[in-house]
């Protein structure tokens, strides 16, 4: 594809603000269209593996995100209890030197805020707040996007970087509906000045128990402390981050857990306790139409039970690039970049719902058992972490 064309995105989350950094950097003219009005991103934690971390490095970012987070010694799966750890993935410098950037947990505002920043270093005008995308409609030559002021604009390809509740994707794939996993996620964060030294953790820690799991982790050079807590629910509402529940149902979701938990739940502000249902999608054999693609929660949502949703958007972004800046026809760059990317999510989304399972056996036990016929380090390092987006052969298949 020449250079210059410009290419369209709908949404300014991390999917749609990596792909406007890797396009741009790769000499396209971009335009983001955001729905919100203010660019931002909720008050909660997000882990960076090394498979999307190499794409913060090429795009200059790398060092930044270290600086504004945390490097975990390391991964600990742990009894929901006794906080026996079943297993541990080493994290620190020695993940560092295996795949030559590190493990990084970092608050969202913050990774948000830096990708804002370089996109607007690239160009200042590409990104449009106040602007939700409505409708496509495309030719031969172009696409049209119409906004929800009813202005439209047109470009060479429009990328749907708009989340789970994508309106690109009801014009790619039709109506796919997604579907309650059984799962609604806790969220705080609190101050590490409030809890107990032995507490305030270096360490990512996933605590697995019946019917319900939950994952702490440090942000903010451990200024803060992350907790993400999953409970298995009947029902659901059409929850979002930004749903307050009562505290005390958080509480008694907990209780008997270990200390550390309760803890941490007992120190959140009684009115800062969020609750989402958790929501994913079947994977689905393609996600493009001739000049229109997806990329992120839009293309393949998954269940956050490997940490990796934001981290297949951030790869899809960065392969994305490569194929329009590879390939001029940009319906063959659209279909090359799908080739590449359906596999690998599909994966990601089935890993994670197999995780749903292990870490809400029913008792000690299992866990015990499911975790000592597992090598969760050897395997996430030899397919999920050591993938260079930036690199990787492109198949085409
Ligand atoms: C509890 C939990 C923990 C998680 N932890 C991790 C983790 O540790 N690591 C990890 O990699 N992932 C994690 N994830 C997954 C990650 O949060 C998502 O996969 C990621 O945010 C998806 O990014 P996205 O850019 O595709 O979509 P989104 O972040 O949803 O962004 C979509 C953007 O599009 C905008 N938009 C929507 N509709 C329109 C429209 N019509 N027009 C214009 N704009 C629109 C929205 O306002 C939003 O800004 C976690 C998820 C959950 C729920």
């Amino acid at each position: 594809m020449a250079g210059m064309e410009r290419i369209l995105i709908a949404g300014g989350g991390i999917g749609g603000l990596t792909a406007a950094a890797t396009l741009l950097l790769a000499g396209f003219e971009v335009a983001v269209f955001e729905q919100a009005s203010v660019l931002a991103e909720v008050g909660a934690g997000i882990q960076v593996s090394a498979n999307a971390g190499r794409v913060y490095r090429a795009l200059g970012l790398m060092e930044a995100i270290e600086a504004a987070g945390v490097l975990p010694d390391a991964y600990h799966f742990r009894v929901f209890d006794s906080g026996d750890v079943l297993q541990t993935i080493p994290l620190g410098e020695g993940y560092r030197e295996r795949h030559g950037v590190p493990y990084v947990t970092i608050h969202r505002a913050d990774l948000h805020r830096l990708l804002v920043e370089k996109v607007r270093s690239l160009d200042p005008a590409a990104v449009r707040t106040g602007c939700a995308v409505t409708s496509f409609a495309e030719d031969a030559h172009g696409v049209i996007v119409t906004l929800a002021d009813g202005s439209t604009e047109r470009g060479a390809a429009l990328i749907g970087a708009d989340g789970i509740k994508s309106v690109v994707r009801l014009g790619v794939a039709g109506p796919t509906a997604a579907s309650y996993t059984g799962d609604a996620a806790w969220r705080v964060t609190v101050p590490s000045e409030r809890l107990l030294p032995a507490y305030r953790s270096r360490t990512t820690d996933v605590w697995a128990g019946p019917g319900r799991h939950a994952v702490t982790y440090p942000l903010r050079g451990g200024a803060l402390m992350n907790l993400v807590g999953c409970v298995e629910y009947a029902a659901w509402e059409d929850e979002s981050w930004t749903t307050p529940r009562p505290w005390a149902e958080m509480r008694a979701d907990f209780e008997g857990w270990h200390p550390m938990i309760t803890a941490i739940i007992d120190a959140a502000d009684r009115d800062q306790c969020f609750r989402w249902a958790l929501r994913d999608r079947e994977p689905i054999g393609g996600w493009s139409t001739g000049r229109v693609t997806l990329l992120g929660d839009a293309a393949h949502p998954t269940l956050p039970y490997m940490a990796q949703g934001a981290a297949m958007a951030v790869e899809d972004a960065a392969v994305l690039a490569r194929t329009l800046s590879l390939e001029p026809d940009v319906p063959a760059a659209l279909a090359l970049y799908q080739r590449n990317r359906i596999d690998r999510t599909a994966r990601i989304v089935n890993e994670s719902r197999a995780n749903r399972a292990l870490f809400h056996l029913p008792d000690v036990p299992s866990l015990r058992a499911a975790f000592d016929r597992r090598d969760m380090n050897a395997e996430r390092s030899a397919w999920l972490f050591s993938y260079d987006p930036t690199t990787v052969e492109l198949l085409d298949a």
